[in-house]
């Protein structure tokens, strides 16, 4: 027991130090790197007297044992019977939920029902610890978005739905999809929070790490009188006093999730896949995140989007029949600027697609080169590309408007810009049959919103930033990040 050692001042670890302190210089600098050293203690010269950490009165050894990880307590508690005993004192595991889980709740009024702070911690918290983060559910091509969080004395699982098309710069919506707690001290009950009738028996299976599936027990509490067709309609006209048809297109991920959990078809088992917030770095062209975007009559889908070198990649997060989720909707080249022209030829199309054309045609060629000097293409870095901007395009922007015969959801987007990038967009056909990226502009507008221009489908998308805080949604790497991108991506394909 390393802890148990150090404090009593006996064990390995203090004896190895003192040896190495009569070594040589280059040995007593190696000893000097190692992190528990203590100068104070270095200058007693004799032993100080061995004393027990048993001997300790047991409140200093509540403080020490609550400043431990949770994890570590179980196998304190093996020590002996009065570590066991003091391994009892509530205040310890209050402190190890408070700091490790971030529950600020008044835990003292669990007692009234007789669950310890040691309950939740153990049989809660660690219990499902793994559960805790960002997920995608395995919803066809649809995707979708999960939090997982700690709130309170529950666990809840929060799905996250775009605000209704066209309004990107609405906040996200979200609902309880299931949640876990103690009602009793054996073990903890999982809820799904499904349908009207209130919080009903549900399952969760931590299939392994990144992985989990929730099934509903009581799939009769979706149910209305009136059959299912009846259910749907009385659905859509309490929650959104809207009929089926005016509805379809503003509520499409509402719709799908609807649908697959009435449906029988995935046996109301959804499976969830963990997803991590991109990292950010300070050379970023913007903060990278997550973004609503206008995608036509398939309504607002989530698309995320990271910084990869010279290339910025939009990954769908929601999805839809075309393009699923997890497919990479949009690649920006980061060294190729697009100059806009003035205002009035930006209004032109066909004088936009030139410009753009021109561009990826310069990128044709420069990917030759690099394939023939078997190497790849040099090109300037994000933020010298933006150093580069014009010094009367910079502050307040460039004017912009779409060019005529460009389709948009709303005619409510920014009418100036920070700078535009080269880009390319993927589109496919029903079922993401014949797959192919097509040349596009990408319009950075601000901190918070872009767009892109579809130039084969003439089509306008406009991505504002999701606000929404999730929690535990860091990745834990950079390499972490980039092994979901390209697993999600293998998932929808
Ligand atoms: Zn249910």
């Amino acid at each position: 027991m390393a802890v148990c050692a150090r404090l009593c001042g006996v064990g390995p670890s203090r004896g190895c130090r003192r040896r190495q302190q009569r070594r040589g210089p280059a040995e007593t600098a190696a000893a000097d790197s190692e992190p528990d050293t203590d100068p104070e203690e270095e200058r007693i010269e004799a032993p100080p007297p061995r004393c027990s950490l048993l001997e300790l009165p047991p409140e200093l050894l509540v403080e020490i044992f609550a400043s431990l990880p949770g994890t570590d307590l179980p196998s304190l508690a093996q020590v002996c019977t009065k570590f066991r005993r003091i391994l009892h004192t509530d205040t310890i595991w209050r402190r190890r939920c408070r700091e490790e889980y971030g529950v600020c709740e008044n835990l003292r009024k669990l007692e009234i029902t007789g669950v310890s702070c040691r309950d939740v911690y153990a049989k809660l918290l660690h219990r499902y610890r793994h559960i805790l983060g960002l997920w995608q559910p395995d919803i066809g091509p649809y995707g979708g978005l999960l939090n997982v969080v700690v709130d309170g004395l529950f666990i809840i699982g929060w799905m996250y739905l775009p605000p209704h098309d066209p309004h990107v710069d609405d906040p996200m919506r979200f609902k309880p999809l299931f949640r876990v707690h103690l009602m009793e001290r054996k073990s903890a009950t999982v809820e799904c929070m499904y349908g009207h009738k209130g919080p009903h028996n549900g399952h969760i299976q931590i299939v392994k790490k990144d992985e989990f599936s929730t099934k509903c027990n009581q799939t009769d509490h979706h149910r209305m009188s009136g059959g299912r067709q009846e259910e749907f309609r009385t659905w859509l006209r309490e929650e959104w006093g809207r009929t089926l048809e005016d509805i379809f297109h503003e509520h499409m991920q509402e719709l799908i999730l609807m649908k697959f959990i009435y449906t029988s078809q995935y046996d109301n088992c959804l499976t969830y896949r963990r997803i991590y917030l991109p990292p950010s770095r300070p050379d970023d062209l913007i903060q990278p995140g997550l973004f609503k975007g206008t995608y036509g009559s398939h309504g607002l889908e989530v698309v995320m989007l990271s910084f990869h070198g010279w290339l910025a990649r939009g990954t769908k997060i929601t999805g839809d029949p075309n393009i699923p989720a997890g497919q990479q909707t949009v690649e920006i080249d980061l060294r190729h600027r697009v100059q806009l022209p003035d205002i009035e030829n930006l209004r032109s199309f066909n004088e936009l697609s030139r410009l753009v054309l021109e561009v990826r045609e310069q990128v044709r060629l420069e990917q030759q080169e690099g394939q023939l000097e078997g190497k790849e293409p040099a090109g300037r870095p994000a933020q010298e590309a933006a150093a580069a901007e014009q010094p009367a395009q910079s502050g307040q922007g460039q004017p912009f408007v779409l060019p005529v015969g460009v389709s948009s959801r709303s005619e409510d987007y920014p009418r100036t810009c920070r700078m535009c990038f080269y880009g390319t967009g993927l589109i496919a056909g029903h079922g993401f049959t014949s797959p192919e990226r097509t040349p596009g502009l990408f319009i950075l507008f601000d901190e918070d919103r872009f767009g892109f221009i579809w130039l084969e489908l003439k089509s306008f998308s406009l991505y504002s930033r999701v606000r929404a805080a999730f929690r535990n949604a860091e990745a834990p790497s950079p390499q972490a990040f980039d092994d979901m991108l390209k697993s999600i991506q293998a998932v929808a394909c």
